[in-house]
């Protein structure tokens, strides 16, 4: 059987999944099994910060592979405490880090971390998580009710109660009473339409939040690992949330999930855990992704290249604006409104057939997110296919 036979056969059907099988990769390239050559504009859906095959990032795993693979949470991990670490450092907040395994676990971490915050002084049970229409935090049974997608609530009940959709940011405050335990935002909606929030009501709601002690807990888990120019969003927003997650980029490829949180002293001894989380091969992972990225953009690199994507996106745009409606997103999660699904769905197999890869989002959004090393003629290449596409596409 060949590989699409045994995918049939022995993987539950979850995924929509195209007919394509990567071979090989290499920073923003990959290579089909059929020796087609692509420019990759989605890295694994923002998870391959630093692109295919890094190789400092491949020695520093395999180096620690030929020694320590995994110990347990018992003993003292020594890259765990490191990444922790760098993860504190690079953000700026005074914070401390919890290591899991994907976002959806680290979003579950947060939730926790809130809920006991909210029982702190015993009388009182807080419990309420708002979080906002169109959101997306995971596919646990916790993080699919925190998530404000309807049609994602169809099945699995009955959930954990006490999840409050709020139509935008302005609708937050009203929705706030004694039992509120947290507010989970996006600060950019990655799956519901890398849709930014606007800064100023974000930076209101966290006063506002201040003010009442409730937790602002910012899912980080696609917008951090520089994704939109700084290491995390809420630094490019200028607020400081007591709990932010992070995922998708900060491995580089490994899984990790990351709650970190100003509340230091809300979870103690057996209040929470995981087996693999921050284990060795993880955590040095993040070690050598969050030092190449911090390298990336102190020698301006990263500022370069999101400047010159978004040239080449917005000139793509502008050529093209009897399809597209508009362009949104920061940094290097970005997005093109096309007119209609059915165009979206004719998009992105064209640009397939083209040779460059390409995202899907919510509220018919084509979506962009490269990795953070992506080189200028790689993003050439990727529009020039693009162009091409677009060929296919209006004629
Ligand atoms: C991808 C994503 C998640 C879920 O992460 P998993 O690793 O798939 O569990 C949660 N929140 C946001 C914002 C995401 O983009």
């Amino acid at each position: 059987m060949n590989i699409q036979e045994l995918d049939k056969k022995y993987v539950l059907p979850t995924y929509a999944r195209a007919d394509v099988e990567f071979v090989s990769g290499d920073n923003a390239r990959l290579t089909d099994a059929n020796g087609k050559k692509y420019i990759d504009f989605t890295s694994g859906i923002a998870v391959v910060s630093v692109g295919h095959a890094n190789k400092r990032v491949n020695d520093a795993i395999c180096k620690q592979l030929s020694n320590i693979t995994h110990i347990s949470n018992l003993y003292h991990i020594g890259p765990q405490a490191k990444a922790a670490q760098k993860i504190v450092e690079t953000s700026g907040y005074d914070m401390q880090c919890f290591f899991a395994n994907s976002g959806a676990e680290a979003n579950e971490g947060a939730i926790k971390i809130a809920r006991k915050h909210g029982e702190r002084d015993g009388t009182i049970k807080r419990y309420k998580i708002i979080t906002l229409q169109h959101s997306f935090h995971g596919r646990t049974i916790t993080t699919v009710k925190a998530t404000g997608q309807e049609a994602m609530h169809n099945y699995f009940g009955p959930f954990p109660d006490g999840f409050v959709y709020a139509n935008d940011i302005d609708s937050i405050e009203a929705l706030l009473d004694d039992h509120t335990a947290g507010v989970m935002i996006e600060l950019i909606q990655g799956e519901g339409g890398v849709q930014p929030q606007d800064k100023a009501k974000v930076q209101a709601l966290a006063k506002l939040l201040k003010d009442k002690e409730i937790p602002l807990i910012v899912d980080e888990v696609q917008t951090g690992a520089y994704r939109t120019g700084e290491f995390t969003a809420s630094q490019l927003y200028g607020i400081e949330p007591e709990i932010i997650t992070l995922a998708k980029g900060i491995g580089g490829g490994v899984p990790v999930g990351v709650v970190m949180t100003s509340l230091k002293g809300v979870l103690g001894a057996g209040d929470h855990g995981s087996t693999f989380g921050g284990n060795f091969l993880s955590t040095t992972a993040i070690c050598e992704v969050v030092d190449i990225l911090n390298e990336t953009k102190q020698s301006g690199a990263l500022d370069a290249t999101i400047a010159y994507f978004n040239e080449g996106l917005e000139k793509f745009y502008e050529g093209h604006k009897t399809t597209f409606t508009d362009k949104v997103g920061l940094g290097l999660m970005c997005g093109l409104r096309v007119k209609d699904a059915e165009t979206l769905s004719k998009v992105l197999n064209a640009a397939r057939e083209s040779g460059v890869m390409v995202l899907k989002a919510g509220r018919n959004t084509l979506r962009f997110l490269p990795a953070l090393t992506i080189t200028n003629s790689e993003i050439d290449e990727g529009f020039i296919a693009l162009e091409n596409a677009m060929k296919i596409v209006e004629q």
